[in-house]
């Protein structure tokens, strides 16, 4: 079978590796080099090793409170119990994770999880770790790769997808092929602050979307707490948090329990509007307090952090540093069944472009790299069975771009410039959000399209996505009048699934 996989993340890449293994004649297409997006970034890890007194339905326990009740349990299922096997596939592909003197694999913990189940890599560079060793396993077994080469669009013929349309070199083409497996990750570049690289402006999800495949749960977008508040956007990994380190307000006092239980290590969303509601209370960045780890431990467990905190000028051994929440992750996608078909016929999807279910309205910390690396191979596996009659329609939420809205965009709206959209996303539809600053962003972004032209190059084709993005992220946010998990209006209640425990669910896992 002729396959064309979209993106070489860990999703990308193992899909191609496995349906090459089995076979099938794969080609990679990729924007930039092979290994590019947000994988090589990822700092905490990989969730799913279990030490003693956790086990698999215990993270899928976890995984089912994050998302707030919306996750799909079925999909929660197949993540924790194919984990294990893609954690040692990685491992047999050489990806060195760090072990303790013993020989067993170290493990960390981080943000809502009830246990260290966390693998990382030379201590905060799993990404780099596993983007190496998955590159080098698709090089030595020459799988064609096409780099600097951008999906435009997905070829269709009748109902199916049949290749995909490239803008390589100046030059737009067709290439033909019997399935396509999505794996082009998220648009973080959606709003003003991202830990996301360049390339993360939702190319695939908006081509699925022009394809007429079925998106859902765009309103979802995870904020990170903790980006260092001073330059470029850079990470402070959560697992920081997780070894210890605090978050202090202006007088110095840790502020996080005042929303939740578990203070500093409660759900990502719930600590990222805690920060930011602080910060704008004492109008300056809340700074995170790592100094009780000390230098060693900083310098052995988060080697990279350390070297940023460097070179940035700051000690963070020695002094709390200003951080700030920034966009980091889309929970909603193209909606895929547990192989990772979407609505089309010949489409796949997989990785952070795909919406398999698994994150609800929230993902756990370290769940994503496992969730590429599990749907990746099951999308392989599943290339040459039929094509069920109909995707199950689970709880997807409609998407009307055409919806009719009160508001109007002011005259003294800007003209559309990706900085003026990110912005306007930033302010709209982004951590806190209320029903009239996202109709204003729908009129803005609505005006906007109306006034933009066919693209042709590379950056245009890029802002021709993110607004289209940005119109369905802002119209599946208005559609949902209640808070939930990271989606969060702060005029309207909060929905019941996003106080309680599911325990209904959570018998079924
Ligand atoms: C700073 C940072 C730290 C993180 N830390 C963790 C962590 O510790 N644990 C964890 O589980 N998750 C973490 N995440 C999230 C995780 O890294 C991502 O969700 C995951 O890597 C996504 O993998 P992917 O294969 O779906 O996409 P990506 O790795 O983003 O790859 C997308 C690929 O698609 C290609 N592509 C995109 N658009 C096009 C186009 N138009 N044409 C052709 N190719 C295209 C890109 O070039 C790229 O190759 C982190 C994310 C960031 C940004």
């Amino acid at each position: 079978m002729k396959v064309i996989v979209v993106g070489s993340g860990i999703a990308g890449l193992t899909a191609a590796l496995h349906s090459h293994e089995s076979g099938h004649d794969v080609t990679i297409v990729t924007k930039g080099d092979l290994g590019d997006g947000c994988t090589a970034l990822a700092q905490g890890g990989v969730a799913g090793v279990y030490g003693p007194g956790d086990s698999p339905s215990a993270h899928a326990a976890d995984t089912l409170v994050a998302g707030a009740g919306l996750s799909d349990p079925d999909a929660v299922r197949v993540l924790v119990s194919d984990g294990a096997a893609r954690i040692a596939e990685l491992i047999a592909r050489g990806v060195g994770f760090d072990r303790a003197d013993d020989g067993s694999l170290r493990l960390g913990r981080e943000a809502a999880h009830s246990h260290a189940r966390i693998a990382h890599a030379g201590g905060d560079a799993t990404g780099a770790a596993i983007s190496t060793a998955l590159v080098e396993c698709a090089r030595r077994l020459r799988i064609p790769v096409l780099t600097e080469a951008f999906l435009v669009d997905l070829v269709g013929e009748g109902d199916a997808v049949r290749g995909v349309r490239v803008l390589r070199d100046g030059v737009v083409s067709d290439l033909p092929a019997d399935a396509v497996i999505l794996a082009t990750g998220g648009a973080g570049h959606l709003y003003a602050h991202t830990t996301n690289p360049s390339g993360a402006t939702g190319d695939g999800i908006a081509a699925a979307l022009r394809a007429g495949a079925a998106v859902a749960d765009l309103e979802f977008v995870q904020f990170h707490p903790t980006v260092l508040a001073s330059g470029s956007a850079f990470l402070i990994s959560e697992a920081v948090r997780g070894e210890g380190a605090t978050l202090l307000d202006d007088q110095g006092r840790r502020f996080a329990f005042d929303s939740h239980p578990d203070g500093e290590l409660a759900p990502r969303d719930v600590v990222s509007r805690a920060i930011a509601r602080r910060a704008a209370t004492q109008g300056a960045p809340v700074r995170l307090d790592a100094t009780m780890l000390g230098a060693a431990t900083l310098a052995r467990r988060f080697p990279t952090i350390d070297r940023v905190m460097r070179e940035r000028g700051f000690d963070w051994a020695k002094d709390p540093v200003p951080v700030t929440p920034a966009a980091h992750y889309l929970m909603g996608g193209v909606v895929t069944d547990l192989e990772g078909r979407t609505s089309v016929p010949g489409l796949f999807a997989v990785g952070e472009v795909a919406r398999t279910g698994v994150h609800g309205a929230n993902r756990l910390a370290s769940n994503s790299l496992l969730e590429g690396a599990v749907f990746g191979a099951r999308a392989a596996a599943a290339l040459t069975a039929p094509w069920p009659a109909a995707l199950r329609a689970r709880d997807r939420t409609d998407i009307d771009l055409d919806r009719d809205i009160a508001a109007s965009a002011s005259r003294t709206e800007p003209a559309f410039t990706r900085a003026a959209l990110q912005q306007l996303m930033w302010e709209e539809v982004g951590l806190l959000r209320t029903g009239d600053g996202l109709a204003r962003a729908l009129a803005v972004l609505k005006e906007w399209d109306a006034a933009h032209t066919a693209p042709t190059t590379v950056a245009e084709h890029e802002d021709a996505n993110l607004l289209l993005l940005a119109r369905a992220t802002s119209a599946a946010a208005l559609a949902r009048t209640v808070s939930v998990g990271a989606h969060h209006r702060v005029d309207t209640a909060m929905t019941d699934a996003a106080s309680r425990t599911p325990s209904s669910i959570l018998e079924t896992v």
